[in-house]
C-alpha cells in the first residue's frame, strides 16, 4: 500500500490541454474514485499515474516517491481496464501469471500467488480454461487477478464495469468492494457513472473540463455540493 500525491499535475496533448493543474491527495488504503463526464480528463490522469503518459508540469509521488520519470513496469501499480485485454490463447492460469514470468518470480512464489488470488475470486474452477469459455463477469474477475497477483501498491481501474450488463455491474461493484476491503489497496477507480461513484467510494473527486471541480465524501458531496456542476452531476439519475 501506499500514498499517492498528484500535485499541479497538467498534461497537454499538442496545443490542446486536457488537465489545467490537478491536485488530489490519496491516503494509503483509501478508495478513491475520479468521475466526471466523458472527455474531462479522467483517463489521462489515470494513465499518467500509471506511466502511460507523460506528465507535462507538475508532480505525481507514489509512497512518498516523485515517479514523473518512471516507466511504467518500475511503478508499483496495477491497472484494470474496461476492455479485458486478456491474452485470447492462453488459459485463465496463463493470463493471470504471465507479469509475474515477465518479473521473473520464482515458480514457487507464482505458484503461490495463483492460488491465492483464484480463491479471492472464485476462480479456481477455471483456470484451464480460454478467456472464450468464460462469462463476461468471469473475464473481468480474470483480468482482475492478472491485478491482484502482483501485489501492487496501487491498483488502478479504468471504467471497469463498462461492458458489463446492468445487473452484472452492480455484482462486480460489491465484489471489487469487497475485494478492497480484504487487501485494503489504495485504489483510483474512475468511471462516468454517479451512481458508482457514491456507492463505491471513500473518497470523491469530482472532475470536468481538465479540472477539479471538488474532493469529499460521497455524503459531503451530496449534501454540500461545492457548486451547480457538482450538483447537477451527482444528483442527476445515471
Ligand atoms: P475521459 O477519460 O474523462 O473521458 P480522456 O482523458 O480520455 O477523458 O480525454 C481527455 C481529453 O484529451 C479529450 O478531449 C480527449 O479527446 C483528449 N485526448 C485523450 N487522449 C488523447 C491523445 N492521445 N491525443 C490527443 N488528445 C487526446
Ligand atoms: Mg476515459
Amino acid at each position: 500500500m501506499a500514498e499517492v500525491n498528484i500535485s499541479g499535475a497538467q498534461k497537454a496533448y499538442g496545443a490542446l490541454n486536457v488537465l489545467h493543474g490537478v491536485d488530489i491527495e490519496i491516503r494509503d488504503g483509501e478508495f478513491v474514485v475520479l468521475v466526471g463526464p466523458s472527455g474531462c480528463g479522467k483517463s489521462t490522469l489515470l494513465r499518467m499515474v500509471a506511466g502511460l503518459e507523460s506528465i507535462t508540469g507538475g508532480s505525481i509521488s507514489i509512497g512518498g516517491k516523485v515517479v514523473n520519470n518512471l516507466p511504467p513496469k518500475d511503478r508499483d501499480i496495477a491497472m484494470v481496464f474496461q476492455s479485458y485485454a486478456l491474452y485470447p490463447h492462453k488459459t485463465v492460469a496463463e493470463n493471470m501469471i504471465f507479469a509475474l514470468r515477465l518479473r521473473k518470480q520464482p515458480a514457487d512464489v507464482i505458484k503461490q500467488r495463483l492460488q491465492a488470488a483464484a480463491e479471492t475470486l472464485d476462480l479456481v474452477p477455471y483456470l484451464n480454461r480460454y478467456p472464450r469459455q468464460l462469462s463476461g463477469g468471469q473475464r473481468q474477475r480474470v483480468a482482475m487477478g492478472r491485478a491482484i497477483v502482483r501485489s501492487p501498491q496501487v491498483f488502478l481501474f479504468d471504467e471497469p464495469l463498462s461492458n458489463l450488463d446492468a445487473k452484472l455491474r452492480v455484482q462486480m461493484r460489491k465484489e471489487i468492494k469487497e475485494l478492497h476491503q480484504r487487501l485494503k489497496t489504495t485504489t483510483i477507480y474512475v468511471t462516468h457513472d454517479q451512481v458508482e461513484a457514491m456507492t463505491m467510494a471513500d473518497k470523491i473527486v469530482v472532475m470536468q473540463g481538465g479540472n477539479v471541480e471538488q474532493i469529499g465524501t460521497p455524503l459531503e458531496l451530496y449534501d454540500r455540493p461545492g457548486n451547480t456542476f457538482v450538483a447537477t452531476f451527482i444528483g442527476s439519475p445515471s
